[in-house]
């Protein structure tokens, strides 16, 4: 059973910004699915939209078998971690895990026996009589899980969760968080415009652009195989290469080099046609001497990524980067080859992705 289903959801604030465009998405019962994409393209709009704190101009929203448009949040059985945590400062970590429960009118008893529960689960036993103000930035977005845990919601709904920690507690909560996730089972639906953690952690996600969704796939579908050149740039810790070539017979000139045509689009261009070829800084092997079907020209920059560098080629009139593994990096002024992997090199016409099916 789909636990959320929006149907043509569009959302046209005041002043006429269309924040959602006819957008139709189902996220199956128990899935982890991240929201991705630009500043302003319309993400937190969503998840507000899905809460109920904004109500749609048009399109429903539909969760299990009930359409919820016009029902009012409180009623629709979410629980919301926003990105502040939104945390009461004057209360102690008990009362704010139980707070959810004293608007339903839980009875006090049982409300700390459910926060002490909870907050055991989440690490935060120790700390339960302190408030948000005596707690690091990590512990208080553990509160404001363990909040969100202690109702019974049907989905959770969480908009930028992580953005407040520094890279490493972030990392870490990421893990957390996603075990967290397994282990309970429950629907959650993630914001964030860090197409790493989405990468991370999601089962699928939605790429958003202007207020469409242009692309939902298992994260593995959209690193490997974006549908668009947005999307084909807008994923990867590295941007993809996204090059102008013109098909010559069964290969293809990419700025005065000859290389193969990717697989996917075997069959399916035109010669002489002009496309874009798409391979990843990642799927090129690189070496200080002439291959064959590879991007040779000289090294221009040369940058340290950890345990590998990523190398700039001037190719022509054409930049392109690889990533080569740490002690085998050139120096710049070097001449260098950067060979695809034809399996994953990709061809767009029209920022479309050429591929069949
Ligand atoms: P960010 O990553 O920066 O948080 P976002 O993808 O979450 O962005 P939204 O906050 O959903 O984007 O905004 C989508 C569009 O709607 C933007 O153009 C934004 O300026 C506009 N918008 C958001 N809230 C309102 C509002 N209350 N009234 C008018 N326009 C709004």
């Amino acid at each position: 059973m789909s636990a959320i289903e929006l149907r043509g959801l569009t959302k046209v604030y005041p002043g006429g910004v269309r924040a959602l465009d006819a957008l139709d998405l189902v996220i199956p019962d128990g899935e982890f699915f991240a929201l991705l994409g630009p500043s302003g393209c319309g993400k937190t709009t969503l998840l507000r939209t899905i809460a109920g704190l904004e109500t749609a101009t048009s399109g429903s929203v539909v969760l299990g078998e009930r359409d919820v448009t016009n029902i009012q949040p409180g009623a629709r059985d979410l629980a919301m971690v926003f990105q502040d945590y939104a945390l009461f400062p004057h209360m102690d970590v008990t009362d704010n895990i139980a707070y959810p429960l004293r608007i339903k009118k839980v009875a006090k008893a049982a409300r700390g026996d459910k926060a002490r529960e909870v907050g055991e689960r989440l690490g935060l036993a120790q700390l339960m009589d302190r408030r948000p103000g005596q707690l690091s930035g990590g512990q208080q977005q553990r509160v404001a899980l363990a909040r969100v845990m202690a109702t019974q919601a049907r989905a959770f709904l969480f908009d930028e969760p992580l953005s407040n920690l520094d890279a490493r507690l972030r990392l870490e909560a990421r893990t957390f968080l996603k075990r967290l996730q397994r282990e309970l089972g429950v629907t959650t639906v993630f914001v964030t415009h860090d197409q790493a953690e989405a990468l991370a952690m999601a089962d699928r996600m939605a790429v958003m652009e202007a207020g469409h969704i242009r692309q939902v796939g298992t994260p593995a579908e959209v690193f490997q195989r974006p549908i668009n050149t947005f999307v084909a740039s807008f994923i990867g810790s590295t941007p993809m290469n996204l090059l102008d070539a013109v098909v010559r017979g069964d290969s293809l000139e990419v700025s005065g080099c000859k290389v193969a045509v990717p697989e996917s689009a075997a069959g399916l261009l035109t010669d002489g046609e002009k496309i874009v070829y798409g391979v990843r800084p990642e799927y090129m092997s690189y070496s200080a001497g002439p291959a064959e079907g590879a991007l040779g020209g000289k090294v221009s920059i040369v940058e340290n990524l950890g345990a590998s560098h990523l190398v700039t080629l001037e190719v022509g009139t054409a930049s392109v980067q690889a990533v080569v593994p740490e002690g085998r990096e050139p120096v710049p002024g070097d001449d260098g080859y950067a060979l695809p992997r034809a399996d994953r090199a990709l061809a767009y016409r029209d920022g479309d992705l050429v591929a069949a099916g």
